[in-house]
């Protein structure tokens, strides 16, 4: 394969680029300054070797812990739990949450081969369990089916924790992903968040 077929293929592999786009962005880089595409290269180079996930709450971080956890003036007490560290970002975006979090890594999916022991959830109850201090664990999973689903099986699975089990208020649109809803509507969705029965 030539260079400029690798990292165009590279590019396609990306979320949301398809093949015309893929050739776009190598021609593009192609027709810049030299120092231009090695500075790509550096930064790409650098999230593989910095970052990591956090090993208390699986969020992305170049410090472990990540900031988040390490940050004593937030409510350690409060847990919202995600599917994806982008989801924190979102979250944080909206600067209306205080609390910590906790990053399953994913939704329960079945039919893809995605059960409990592929999601940081055994973590998670290990977080809440006795002697833990949590007091509240908000369900942040997106509110699609599988998102849904997921937020059912931990209420369940939480249920004996001693700590209060929210969702998020109904705010966000059916069926859709936290990363990609503004500020307002998370902000609104948390603040709104309703508690479950368990
Ligand atoms: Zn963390």
């Amino acid at each position: 394969m030539s260079a400029i077929e690798e990292l165009t293929a590279a590019f396609a592999r990306l979320p949301g680029i398809g093949r015309k786009t893929a050739q776009r962005l190598t021609y593009f880089l192609l027709k810049q300054p030299k120092e231009e595409a090695a500075r790509l290269a550096r930064a790409l180079e650098a999230i593989g070797e910095r970052v990591r996930a956090c090993s208390r709450c699986g969020n992305l971080t170049e410090a472990d812990p990540c900031d988040i956890c390490a940050d004593q003036r937030r409510d350690q007490a409060t847990i919202c739990v995600v599917e994806e560290a982008s989801d924190v970002l979102a979250i944080e975006r909206a600067g209306e949450f205080r609390g910590v979090y906790h990053v399953l890594g994913g939704r329960l999916s079945p039919l893809d081969g995605v059960g409990p022991d592929q999601l940081a959830i055994r973590a998670l109850l290990a977080r809440c369990g006795n002697g833990g201090h949590v007091t509240e664990v908000i369900l942040a999973t997106n509110a699609s089916v599988e998102g849904e689903a997921t937020a059912h099986y931990l209420e369940r699975a939480l249920s004996g924790s001693g700590a209060r089990i929210s969702r998020l208020a109904r705010g966000l649109p059916a069926g859709s992903e936290l990363e990609y809803a503004d500020g307002e509507t998370i902000a609104q969705a948390i603040a709104a968040r309703r508690p479950l029965a368990s």
